[in-house]
């Protein structure tokens, strides 16, 4: 038989139907009014892959080096594409399509159900496919649709990586009648979290989806199980909902203003839901976890699961518990496939490393998840972000990372977006759920479950760190005598760099513009050429060039330790390296490889034949006065004049703060300090090491000392000095420059405002100092 009616299900079938489909036959079986739906079988998957002759073909194609991401992605487009482009056989295109009119010729939900249950995460095994308001002419496609979904990128790696063969993973298809909800939400039969005999229900307009996705904060209502007293109503302002559109297309749509604080459920139906609920926890003997939905006065469910997350410590005192704490939990949490589940009562706390309270949905992304499913609003968690990662970064409402620190990808890039951000929170992606509702404070670091800060629209409008911090002083710039630049490392960001009216841009990394190519400068160069690669420079740096002219901007050259470019394209003829930070990069890299290092040359070359004259060019990483002249001779060879252009180095290995005459010797115009790696070379305390992150200090009294040097020596040598690591940011670290005599200072977008105000406070105090 290829398909099995929900009537005919018995525990015995979990096999053939799958676990989604199992607990629906379970509900079924139990009396509960469970829409109905039927399931194409495991063995129909099996035998139309078999029968085909595709999976002999379909197994070779899967076995690949899963960690080789170009072969996975040509496997699984590969497997997909076989199963999607073989023809369904008749006899199961027949079956399908009769039992679907045996239903009534209405639009159905199509949810792959997978066999594996084994697996420790079966979301993984490829049961992530639903489509809503399926017609039968759509039917066949989303069966197979489902069957493909067990070849993704994701579902591939992740059996191989768990090490389950790809031959033993089945998958069933339920295909259910669609209801069309005028309300629903989810029951709770127990406390979520202490097990205490206190129900929790949440409810909205229209269709689950709006509080599945986290669109809506429903409605609460705490009903004690023992007295059947409703304790506790929280009526939420429901501003949007989901309904099914003319196609039969799920859209959202505002709720009338009338019906937005009205309450969703009254006191009969509150009675009803909790009997359902109570049958259905006494079928399985354990609190669950139930979604359901009620349309034209008919109470449906629509899954159930036991509640995982009650703490078997708390749960024994549950009793005596109130169960109004758990109304903070109010959005669900939502797994793979669009499924509710418990809440748990998450908070994270991380380094707030880019400023802004906001409200969002969660999408976890992993490196082999299409990036199109973050969604503009969405909070993006993922261990780390990558340059090609900046598209979503800039739809996202706030970026969570498990990895990182205030110099990290997702720091910096957040912080030019003005995308709050909180990193380095170490399991957020294991704690972390998609279609959670979460609240990220980028200024304190902390990432909770829930709205708790208003959702009111004004208030949630794109937070912008830039006016946040221009609206808490005057909007005149103050004047001041050092310079206050600012740092940018991705072009997006320069225009509004430039409406910070910071005096130029006291970094400018070229790293980002290369990186996100996904290749390595190599390999890029033999994929498309000089002149390419030579474009892309430009084009990046003309974009900041343009924002500011005529104010300065300071190009840093190439930059990106070699574990960076072994990600890319070409990264295999990269060196593998034990500790990249103290290895091939920055300046060593570029002497190393002139050739490469030219074309760079030559991007500046061109810039200024382009009339961009603020264009200034900086050498990172130097020890020395030998590399700064063996790069000054690169730079005459493709035809810059040093004498007439405005070039300098960083000062951020110990070694070039002490040899720091004999660099303004070598004819530089300007030092500007990395106090990123001068501190972590000076204090030897790995920056993107976490577990030695307390020690991590750029005002140490060494680092202080190199610095206070470096001032000292460029002052007589007419040479100017800058600062643009992420000490700028500090008060105390402009304080103590000022004091010292700096020429300007590079902070953070998001703190170049408070820099201005901090630089004239010094300023004016050494004024007065002066005059007393
Ligand atoms: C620094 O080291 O302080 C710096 C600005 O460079 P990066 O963070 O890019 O290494
Ligand atoms: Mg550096």
């Amino acid at each position: 038989m290829p398909t099995l009616w929900l009537d005919d299900i018995g525990a015995d079938d979990l096999d053939v139907v799958g676990g989604k489909a199992a607990s629906l036959g379970e509900l079924t079986a139990a009396g509960l009014p469970v829409p109905s739906a039927f399931v194409v079988t495991a063995d129909t998957y099996r035998s139309f892959i078999e029968a085909s002759g595709i999976d002999t073909e379909l197994f070779e194609a899967v076995d690949i080096d899963s960690d080789d991401s170009q072969a996975l992605a040509a496997a699984a487009e590969h497997a997909q594409d076989l199963i999607l482009e073989t023809d369904t056989p008749p006899s199961v295109r027949e079956d399908l399509l009769s039992a679907y009119d045996e239903m009534g010729d209405s639009d159905v939900a199509v949810r792959s159900s997978a066999t594996a249950e084994d697996l420790p995460d079966a979301s993984f095994a490829g049961q992530q496919e639903t489509f809503l308001n399926v017609s039968r002419a759509d039917l066949l496609d989303r069966v197979k649709e489902c069957w493909a979904s067990l070849f993704t990128q994701r579902a591939i790696y992740y059996r191989q990586e768990q090490g389950f063969s790809h031959t033993d993973v089945d998958i069933a298809v339920v295909v259910q009648e669609m209801v069309d909800a005028e309300k629903s939400g989810v029951l709770f039969t127990s406390h979520p979290s202490t097990g205490a005999p206190t129900a929790i229900l949440e409810a909205a307009w229209g269709l689950g989806e709006a509080v599945v996705s986290g669109a809506v904060s429903p409605d609460n209502y705490v009903v004690d199980r023992e007295s059947g007293d409703i304790e506790e109503v929280t009526v939420a302002d429901k501003k949007v909902m989901c309904v099914r559109g003319e196609d039969g297309e799920t859209i959202e749509r505002s709720v009338p203003e009338a019906k937005r604080t009205e309450r969703v459920l009254s006191p009969e139906e509150i009675d009803r839901l909790l009997t359902i609920g109570e049958r259905v926890e006494s079928h399985y003997g354990e609190p669950q976890d139930v979604e359901w939905a009620i349309d034209d006065d008919t109470v449906y469910v629509l899954q159930s699961r036991p509640i995982t997350t009650i703490d078997e410590e708390t749960a024994g005192s549950a009793d005596a518990e109130s169960g109004s704490e758990a109304t903070n939990a109010t959005a669900a949490g939502v797994a793979d496939g669009g499924e509710m589940e418990a809440p748990e009562d998450v908070r994270l706390t991380g380094i707030g490393s880019s400023p802004g309270t906001v409200t969002g949905t969660v999408s976890v992304v992993t490196k082999l998840d299409n990036l199109d499913k973050v969604s503009e609003g969405d909070i993006i968690v993922t261990e780390m972000t990558t340059p090609d990662m900046v598209p979503a970064m800039k739809r996202a409402a706030g970026i969570v990372t498990d990895e990182g620190g205030m110099t990290s990808h997702a720091a910096i890039v957040s912080r030019e977006l003005g995308v709050p951000a909180v990193v380095g929170a170490e399991d957020a992606t294991d704690r972390l759920r998609d279609g959670q509702t979460v609240t990220l404070d980028g200024d304190m670091g902390t990432v909770e479950q829930g709205t708790t800060v208003s959702t009111d629209d004004d208030e949630q409008a794109e937070p912008d760190p830039v006016a946040q911090a221009s609206s808490e002083h005057s909007p005149v710039k103050p004047m001041t005598g050092t310079e206050v630049k600012v740092n940018v490392s991705i072009p997006e960001a320069a225009e509004r760099a430039a409406a910070t009216g910071a005096d130029g841009v006291g970094l400018l990394r070229i790293e980002h513009m290369i990186l996100s190519t996904d290749k390595t400068p190599a390999r890029y160069v033999e994929d498309h050429g000089e002149r390419a690669y030579i474009d892309e420079i430009v084009e990046g740096v003309r974009t900041a060039a343009e924002a500011f002219y005529p104010r300065p901007v300071r190009v840093r050259t190439l930059d990106a330790p070699s574990d960076e470019f072994r990600q890319l394209q070409g990264g295999e003829d990269e060196p593998s390296e034990h500790n990249p930070m103290l290895g091939y990069r920055g300046i060593r890299r570029s002497l190393d490889r002139p050739g490469e290092f030219k074309l760079e040359l030559r991007a500046f070359e061109r810039l200024f034949d382009l009339g961009y004259d603020n264009v200034e060019l900086m050498l990172p990483l130097v020890t020395d006065a030998e590399d700064v002249l063996r790069a000054k001779s690169l730079m005459r060879e493709v035809g810059i004049d040093p004498e007439k252009r405005n070039w300098g180095v960083m000062v951020e290995t110990p070694a070039s703060a002490l040899c720091i005459d004999e660099l303004c010797e070598a004819g530089i115009d300007f030092v500007s300090f990395g106090t990123n790696d001068l501190t972590q070379y000076t204090l030897a305390v790995d920056r993107n090491n976490g577990g030695v992150a307390d020690r991590f200090d750029e005002l140490h009294p060494a680092v202080l000392d190199l610095m206070s040097r470096v001032i000292g020596t460029c002052r007589e040598a007419d040479v100017a000095t800058s600062i643009c690591g992420q000490a700028a940011s500090k008060p105390e670290m402009v304080q103590f420059l000022v004091d010292e005599g700096v020429t300007s200072i590079s902070p953070n977008i998001d703190a170049v405002r408070d820099v201005q105000h901090e630089v004239k406070r010094v300023e004016q105090r050494l004024l007065l100092e002066s005059v007393r």
